[in-house]
């Protein structure tokens, strides 16, 4: 039986201020620290990201590791080094905040601003180069699931994504599937679905790189994961976590839903 740690994630999206995730970073903190079999990680905006590191993050003000401490990540990072990019933010800056992950290819980025595989494979190296656990989403229209092609789809992503990339350097690698029409809209994927999508994401990791590879890389679901649902979901033995969007804007929620990958350990007898 796999040995994955639960990876339980909160993208904030464009949610709250700096003041708003200050707060709400402490109450994350909290549950984090009584649930330190899961690995908790939070994605605020980029104003809030050194006052939020400096909070919770793994590396303390002062340059310290924390025990217990929440992952703290950027929600995208530029394809580029450095450079006359205007308004875009370099993974070495955001390794600069103290960050410890970033998100990659979230569907509100492929999807609503027509980021491409290659250029999602570009910022893949790039949080890698610079030592940032990647989350990198992939997932399916709601057309495309119609259509029959949604695993097609996931495998396409992956294959685009880690195009020209070794196994020794996607050793951090989370996998989020999260099925577009699923995210925000209240609707979330049948966990049989969710299960038969994540198994497609194994399949495809284990052609391109290995068997054990696969086997080790954590598989995320997103998409609507609430309070009520997410115990259920994260009983399934493929699906090691969750990312959260609207449901990680409350605390009291988004701590149920860490204890729901909390109770995942205890009905599997691992960590
Ligand atoms: C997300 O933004 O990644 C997400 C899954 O959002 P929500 O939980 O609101 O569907």
């Amino acid at each position: 039986m796999a040995t994955r740690k639960p990876f339980v994630g909160g993208n904030w999206k464009m949610s709250a201020t700096r003041a708003q995730s200050l707060a709400l970073a402490r109450l994350v903190a909290e549950s984090a620290r009584a649930h330190p079999g899961v690995d908790v990680a939070v994605f605020p905006s980029f104003p809030a990201l050194v006052e939020v590191v400096g909070a919770i993050g793994g590396v303390g003000a002062i340059g310290a590791e924390r025990s217990g401490a929440v992952i703290v990540g950027g929600q995208d990072c530029s394809s580029h080094p450095s450079g006359a990019f205007t308004g875009q933010v370099s993974a070495a800056m955001i390794k600069d905040t103290g960050c410890t992950s970033v998100l990659i290819g979230h569907s509100e980025r492929r999807h609503g601003l027509g980021e491409s595989d290659a250029v999602l494979s570009k910022k893949l190296g790039m949080a890698c180069e610079n030592g940032l656990i990647p989350v990198l989403c992939v997932g399916e229209t709601h057309g495309e699931r119609e259509a029959g092609r949604a695993d097609a789809v996931i495998a396409t992503h992956l294959r685009g994504a880690l195009a020209g990339h070794t196994e020794e350097s996607m050793s951090a690698l989370v996998v989020a599937y999260e099925p577009v029409w699923a995210i925000g809209t209240g609707r979330t994927a049948t966990v049989k679905d969710a299960a038969e999508a994540h198994r497609t994401v194994r399949q495809t990791l284990a052609e391109l790189y290995s068997a054990r590879f696969a086997e080790q890389v954590r598989v995320i679901y997103g998409g609507s994961v609430n309070a009520k649902n997410a115990a259920e979901i994260f009983a399934c033995e493929e699906i090691d976590g969750g990312l959260v969007g609207g449901a990680s804007l409350i605390a009291a929620d988004f701590s149920a839903i860490i204890v729901g990958a909390a109770s995942r350990i205890s009905t599997r007898g691992g960590f």
